[in-house]
């Protein structure tokens, strides 16, 4: 089987870093996330590469009211009490996004939906933390029970899961297989890595990651089609590396973050393996054009390893759908 290339993008606006990042220092990523969509799509079609968007369910309301209206019975109550989003936090954002444009985008995700050959998927309900304290299975259930009536009622099928700050574990997987899922991002196989609650994060495992985005430490992390299916019964398209955002401190190694993807790349279209890319579209929200030059070097290097070996864009969706037919054959 011939090699794919895979992108996918966590679509989530100022709900993905509100316990993170103040707006202050990051208005301007979100916010240019609205200039950069458009553009990244118009790249993306340039090159005929489909991607798959994992979207936050809370970001396609249309008003605060009709957000409200389809909260969850069960949220998390989680320890650390800047996760919670409920009820504190809703008193903060606008009424739609004509008002507010960091917490409403449905606009931004009929965009996507119109350009027709992109798959939109779930990043959860509400950016839920599977691994933090106060998660739990009844509330995750609750969440993901939400995301699909949601997705259900925009006419978006919803076969994929993307996890939040990628936590996960084995009873979490069962969740989602149990609630229809095919499929996951899973993440590299390194204990770089590894699924991990941010409160145990630590900067040295940070700090390595930002060298293996220059040099190679972990590996190529290309992964083979027969060993997609997960022993949760979901097919895991693993990441192989996370799209950091221009660096302007580091731009005199801007050849290195290159070549370090574009190797994997070579060897994935070259092996017949899945090489999967994965970013947030509020790390192009700086330096717009800076990161969508990067991103078109990349593509210009996937163009030509289709030529060559066949190396095609597929969306995670298509994905599971290559390895059906191929098992079935
Ligand atoms: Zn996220």
């Amino acid at each position: 089987m011939n090699g794919a290339f895979v992108i996918s993008l966590d679509f989530e606006l100022y709900w993905g870093v509100r316990d993170s990042k103040s707006l202050e220092h990051y208005k301007e990523n979100i916010l240019g996330v609205w200039d950069m969509m458009p553009r990244l799509l118009d790249l993306l079609s340039e090159f005929n590469v489909k991607a798959t968007f994992a979207t936050v369910g809370l970001l396609s309301f249309e008003s605060k009211e009709a957000l409200i209206a389809a909260i969850p019975d069960k949220l998390p109550d989680y320890t650390h009490k800047a996760y919670n989003w409920y009820p504190d936090y809703l008193t903060q954002i606008g009424h739609s996004e004509e008002d507010d444009k960091i917490h409403f985008a449905p606009s931004l995700i009929k965009k996507i939906h119109d350009a027709g050959v992109h798959e939109i998927c779930t990043h959860t309900f509400s950016h839920y933390y599977t691994l933090e304290a106060g998660a739990s299975i009844e509330s995750f259930n609750a969440d993901i029970e939400a995301a699909k009536k949601r997705w259900h009622a925009l006419g978006i099928p919803m076969n994929t899961i993307i996890f939040p700050r990628n936590q996960y574990n084995d009873e979490y997987l069962k969740a989602c297989k149990e609630a229809g899922f095919i499929g996951f991002r899973g993440t590299e196989d390194s204990w770089l890595y590894k699924p991990m609650s941010r409160l145990k994060e630590n900067s040295w495992r940070r700090f390595l990651r930002l060298i293996d985005s220059y040099w190679n430490i972990s590996g190529l992390h290309c992964n083979d089609w027969d060993e997609l299916l997960d022993s949760s019964g979901l097919y895991n398209i693993p990441a192989s590396r996370f799209l950091r955002p221009y660096p302007s401190k580091l731009r005199f190694l801007e050849g290195l973050r290159l070549k370090r993807i574009t190797d994997a790349m070579t060897y994935a279209a070259m092996a017949g393996k899945i090489y999967h890319l994965w970013w947030h579209p509020h790390n192009f929200g700086k330096d717009i054009q800076k990161n969508l030059n990067f991103l078109r070097a990349i593509l210009e290097h996937q163009h030509t390893l289709y030529k060559i070996y066949g190396f095609e864009s597929r969306t995670m969706n298509k994905c599971y759908s290559i390895i059906n037919n191929y098992e079935q054959r």
